[in-house]
């Protein structure tokens, strides 16, 4: 374990029935850190944030909180002896107690610890870091799905837990009140110094959210990186259409460039033989020209900017994001130029 690893999972499995939810995955949460799990539903986020819990116990593998082993090999932590927070989707706050109170009772397992006025304190400083200090008296139903949210995650900050773990934690707001509450809870966290885990299956909250994303699929880990490395140079074809928008077209690689379509391209790595380059949207430039040898096909404009596909003579076609001018019509030829270098795979 590294000495700045919060978490470690050795070769986890998890199976329910016939069904392998998690298949030997092996994982380092850094200590002070912001981890996103990203996958399509039923990839087993979930499971992976319940067994760190104690919430499940694994086939096989072992799991450590903070250099002591809580999982596998005969040794168990009940999911009380592990001091971790969580934040689920529903925010499950009581609806018969106050704000206060529900963070309050979040306290109570350390009774043996602080003093009451010590823990009246407490709860009072969790929501003022929240911004909801001026709601304490006012019950779950009395406040927005914004506001509940803070109190959630108040409640599960308030005990000083080791790590949070956040399931799908803003999936009940609106896309406006997503975000600004992606950046407050991002730094609410990092004001607390917390270590916490997300599980998403959005792309764009992953990106904007994590210093480490965590994707997988069917069970599996497919990469662990930041998200420009993710995002960017992604492990291999799944991942990098997982990501984002993503063109793929054939070429033959020759060391540091590859030929195909579009001329010749840099690559981001060194590579020989038929390839799939893989480029993003945003990626390409265009220029009008009567020389240019694609031909535009067709156009969807989303305000913001605007989707262009292009038809090259080989028949490669290829989807360009440009700014929303109107300066290009169906049928029009332009020159096409890549930014950067594309990543390539093997075909
Ligand atoms: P989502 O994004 O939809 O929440 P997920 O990536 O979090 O999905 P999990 O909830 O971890 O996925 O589930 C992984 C797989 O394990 C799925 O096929 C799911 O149906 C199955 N599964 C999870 N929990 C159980 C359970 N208690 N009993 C049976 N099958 C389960």
């Amino acid at each position: 374990m590294k000495n700045d690893s919060l978490i470690e999972l050795r070769n986890v499995s998890k199976a329910f029935g016939t069904t392998r939810a998690v298949k030997d995955v092996s994982l380092e949460i850094e200590r002070g850190a912001i981890h996103v799990l990203l996958g399509a539903s039923g990839c087993g986020k979930t499971t992976v944030l319940r067994l760190i819990a104690g919430l499940e116990v694994p086939d096989s593998g072992e799991i450590w909180l903070n250099g002591e082993r809580v999982a596998g090999q005969g040794a168990w932590a009940p999911p009380e002896a592990r001091r971790i927070g969580m934040v689920f989707q529903d925010y499950a706050l009581f609806p018969h107690m106050t704000v206060r109170q529900n963070v309050l009772f979040a306290l109570s397992a350390l009774n043996g610890k602080l003093s009451p006025a010590e823990r009246e304190r407490r709860a009072r400083q969790m929501l003022e870091m929240v911004g909801l200090a001026q709601h304490l008296d006012r019950f779950p139903h009395q406040l927005s799905g914004g506001e509940q949210q803070r109190v959630a995650l108040a409640r599960a900050l308030a005990p000083s837990p080791s790590v949070v773990l956040l399931d799908e934690p803003f999936s009940n707001l609106d896309a406006a009140l997503r975000r600004s509450m992606r950046e407050e809870v991002r730094q609410i966290l990092r004001a607390a110094n917390t270590t916490a885990i997300f599980v998403t299956h959005d792309q764009e909250e992953a990106l904007s959210l994590a210093d480490t994303v965590v994707i997988m699929r069917q069970g599996r880990i497919e990469q662990v990186g930041a998200p420009q490395e993710v995002y960017l140079r992604p492990a291999n074809p799944e991942v990098a259409a997982f990501l984002g928008e993503a063109n793929f077209i054939e070429g033959v690689a020759q060391g540091e460039v590859a030929h195909c379509a579009l001329g010749t391209l840099p690559l981001a790595s060194p590579m020989y033989g038929k390839v799939s380059l893989m480029i993003r949207p945003e990626a390409l430039r265009l220029t009008a020209s009567q020389e240019g040898n694609a031909e535009v096909i067709a156009i969807r404009f989303f305000g913001h900017d605007q989707l262009l596909q292009l038809r090259f003579p080989d028949e490669t076609t290829l989807e360009v994001r440009t700014w929303g001018n109107a300066e290009l019509a169906l049928g029009e030829h332009v020159a096409v130029s890549v930014r950067g270098n594309v990543m390539a795979y093997q075909s």
